[in-house]
């Protein structure tokens, strides 16, 4: 190279570009060097962003000025070679073409004499700018123009990379990005809610701490998609992001998991009594149910939407998986729990002590699982024997079962409450009517005498208003032989409050089949309403009978029952009798049957056949 001193400028700006320097450092250190290595009085260097130049750096006053003068009115030598991608050269600015006059007359009033601007091109653009500038007029020589290139081009390729760089940088950072977020709202996906949950449910057992999870899910989503179209469907749910997110604490985590469906994280809450967090909950709740509560525009119209809320609480010994499977099972079973209530605002929570529970599963999980569950087979109906006051098995109670392919036979307790929420209860309770009256023709055959006169089917208020109710007992009873006697009918007392099931019962009634009400006590209705029920038989429901013997205000209940039943020619039955004493005091306060483990479990039907020696 022939002039020597230009090797170290390009080592400096070598070292410069493969430090962690941005574009802008490279072309402070480009001035630094032209100033140093080619003899000028003044350099300055400008960016070229988007057909504009901006000032990055200068090393002389005057030289800064003349450039802010080109940036503000994007004209000038610099503005000249960053467009035409050559080098403009004015050996003598009094004799400067009448292009720009402003920067010219102010260089020369700020006595400056020459310049050159050299492009920093490449790829067919032009990055930046390089100036150089002299006091004296005088001829740039074709060495000065060779030198202020080759430090152009160096300049140039340092940048091209660095700018490479950060553009490899920006789209690791947006695909980071994307893999953790939401593209519609912006929130943190299923991913990042997981790592966060991990990571808080670890700091929970380490500093004793609780977390908090709540699982939000829009009620009647699907009916926005369908009624106003997609688009709105994604204005609603971004505004309710928006909106929900303002409602929460900097240091909660608001995620999208899928669809409608969107999951608070509160961390780092205090180890408190159940009774304390579940207020916080309550709090966090109530904050997001007024920040939704806001009508939503769409086009001409105002949507107001409604979500049902379940909560979680955790102190860090449970899996982020079931935490939010608790979670989703509280949501799941607030929106579905009543169906009138379906899918109105309501919250659940559920306490940090059933962190020591068995794993529960989804329930969204098993609903879904339970909608196959007929078609392949693996359903069952067991019977629970019902006997009077001497032992003897007066009917029997039908209770649903499922053969779980993973979880073995779970009893109705497990899953009855998630199909009597949708119609997939319809198919199942006709199932089970119709091999309940099979069962009982079978013990009718095979027993005699001593079969069970009448298989007790439990219904669902769902099953009561379906209008195919009674032509379905009729078919049952007509494929099996059954008097209508032989079929009874259990609804539990909570049922009764929906006025639409009454005309539908008083139907059964009349046509013979014996009705009770089940689970009494639990229910909205008095002693009084016992009156008004279209029923012949009133089960005490298993909670008051387990305190027969040691809680007198229980035992006083049953009494009551008993006393007002008996009057009213109903039949009492103690559910859940579980002990002798129990059954001593049930048949003590009056009760004509009992039925419990302590008279026997719900078996399958061979099972029972076989113990009454069939
Ligand atoms: P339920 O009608 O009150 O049935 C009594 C429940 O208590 C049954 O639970 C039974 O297994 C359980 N049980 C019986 N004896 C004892 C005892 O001594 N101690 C205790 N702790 N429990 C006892 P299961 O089978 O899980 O049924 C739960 C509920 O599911 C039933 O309550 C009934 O309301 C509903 N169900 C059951 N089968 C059907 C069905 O086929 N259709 C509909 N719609 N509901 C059903
Ligand atoms: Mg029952
Ligand atoms: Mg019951």
């Amino acid at each position: 190279m022939e002039n020597p001193t230009l090797v170290d400028g390009v080592a400096d700006l070598a070292a410069e570009a493969t430090g962690p320097s941005s574009p802008d450092d490279l072309l402070r250190r480009l001035v630094d060097v032209a100033r140093h290595h080619l003899g000028v009085d003044g350099a300055g260097a400008l960016a070229v962003e988007d057909g504009a130049v901006r000032l990055v750096h200068a090393d002389d006053e005057a030289v800064e000025e003349v450039e802010r003068l080109q940036q503000l009115l994007q004209e000038g030598p610099c503005r000249d070679a960053a467009d035409t991608l050559a080098a403009v050269v004015v050996d003598d600015l009094t004799a400067a073409p009448g292009a720009w006059p402003e920067p010219t007359a102010r260089a020369l009033e700020l006595g400056l004499g020459s310049l050159l601007a050299v492009p920093l091109t490449s790829r067919g653009r032009t990055w930046g700018v390089l100036e150089l500038y002299r006091r004296r007029p005088g001829r740039w020589s074709a060495d000065d123009l060779a030198a202020a290139h080759l430090l152009a081009h160096v300049t140039v390729s340092y940048l091209v990379m660095a700018a490479d760089r950060d553009e490899a940088r920006r789209a690791h950072a947006e695909l980071s990005h994307r893999s953790t977020h939401d593209p519609l709202t912006g929130l943190p996906n299923r991913v990042l809610l997981f790592d966060r949950l991990e990571h808080a449910l670890s700091s929970a057992r380490r500093h004793e701490r609780t977390v908090a999870v709540l699982f939000i899910d829009l009620d009647r989503f699907k009916a926005v998609n369908d009624t106003f179209g997609h688009a709105a469907g994604d204005t609603v749910l971004a505004t309710v992001a928006t909106r929900a997110a303002a409602a929460l604490r900097e240091e909660d985590t608001l995620a999208r998991l899928a669809g409608d469906e969107f999951v608070v994280l509160c961390e780092d809450l205090p180890r408190a009594e159940p009774a304390e967090l579940a207020a916080h909950v309550r709090a966090v709740t109530s904050r997001l149910r007024r920040a939704l509560a806001e009508p939503i525009r769409l086009g001409g119209t105002e949507l107001v939407v409604s979500a049902s809320v379940g909560a979680a609480l955790s102190d860090g010994h449970r899996s982020a998986d079931e935490l939010l499977a608790d979670a989703d099972g509280a949501m799941y079973q607030v929106k579905h729990s009543r169906p009138e209530e379906h899918g109105r605002d309501r919250r659940d929570e559920r306490g940090a002590d059933r962190d020591a529970d068995r794993p529960r599963r989804s329930a969204r999980q098993l609903q879904r699982q339970l909608a196959g569950a007929l078609p392949h087979h693996q359903l069952r109906v067991h019977y629970q024997p019902i006997a009077d006051a001497d032992g003897r098995v007066h009917a029997v109670e039908a209770l649903l079962r499922w053969q779980h392919p993973e979880h073995g036979l779970l009893p109705a307790a497990r899953f009855i409450d998630l199909a009597a929420g949708t119609e997939a209860i319809v198919g199942i309770g006709r199932w089970v009517l119709d091999q309940a009256c099979a069962q009982v023709a079978r013990w009718e055959r095979e027993l005699g005498g001593r079969a069970p006169r009448t298989a007790y089917v439990n219904l669902s208020a769902r099953e009561l208003v379906d209008p195919g109710l009674t032509a379905a007992v009729t078919t049952a009873l007509r494929t099996h032989h059954l008097q209508p006697e032989q079929l009874g009918l259990e609804l539990a007392e909570a049922g009764f409050g929906d006025p639409q099931v009454l005309p539908g019962l008083r139907e059964q009634q009349r046509r013979g089949h014996p009705l009770c009400v089940d689970d009494f006590g639990t229910g909205p209705s008095s002693l009084s309403r016992l009156v008004e029920l279209p029923v012949t038989m009133a089960k005490i429901d298993q909670s008051f009978v387990a305190g027969l013997e040691h809680d007198a205000r229980r035992g006083a209940l049953v009494d009551a029952v008993v006393a007002v039943a008996t009057r009213l020619d109903l039949r009492v039955t103690a559910e859940g009798v579980e002990t002798a004493g129990q059954a001593d005091r049930a048949v003590a306060a009056g009760c004509h049957y009992l039925q419990g483990h302590h008279c026997g479990a719900p078996q399958p039907g061979d099972a029972l056949s076989a113990l009454w020696g069939g």
